[in-house]
């Protein structure tokens, strides 16, 4: 650690191999580990999507990530709560400000807390299973398909 700079190296398992990433996090971006996350709202939620990803999806955060753990929806991302490494390289790099740590939300989003884990555990519209863990946003590419909550958000540009 140098001034107000942590600079960590990691490796994050990967299906087929082992990526390794190096990350230079402001002091403020160092959060716990899945395994010692406390969950704040009764199921273990890292970061999480709000409301200033619909409609924009320019996927920059989904570059950074280093387990590929960011889900393409219909005209949202969605952050998968079991796969997330909390490692924070997706909010540094989303410049519209959409990607909060859990206890970051506004009170204006909590809502997405449990809406970005429903994208997993909940049968979405058109499928017939949970998404669950797949292990792999890329191999899944775009869904087409949203949560109810931000299938019902007006659209942007209205
Ligand atoms: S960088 Fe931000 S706005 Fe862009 S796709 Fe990711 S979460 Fe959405
Ligand atoms: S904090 Fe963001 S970049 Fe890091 S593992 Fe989680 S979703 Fe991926």
């Amino acid at each position: 650690m140098s001034g107000d700079l942590c600079v960590c190296s990691a490796e994050f398992p990967q299906p087929n191999s082992a990526l390794k990433v190096t990350l230079v996090l402001g002091e403020e971006d160092f959060r716990p580990t899945p395994s010692t996350r406390p969950a704040t709202y009764g199921f273990p939620m890292p970061y999480v999507i709000g409301t200033a990803c619909v409609d924009v999806m320019h996927k920059a955060c989904v570059l950074q990530c280093p387990v590929d753990c960011i889900y393409e929806g219909a005209r949202s991302l969605y952050i998968n709560p079991d796969e997330c490494v909390d490692c924070g390289a997706c909010r540094l790099e989303c410049d519209a400000g959409a990607i909060y740590y859990e206890t970051d939300l506004p009170d204006d989003q909590l809502q997405h807390l449990a809406d970005n884990a429903a994208f997993f555990s909940e049968t979405l519209p058109g499928r017939d299973a949970p998404l669950g863990t797949p292990g792999g946003a890329a191999a899944l590419g775009r869904l087409g398909v949203d949560t109810p909550l931000v299938s019902a958000l007006a659209p942007r540009d209205a």
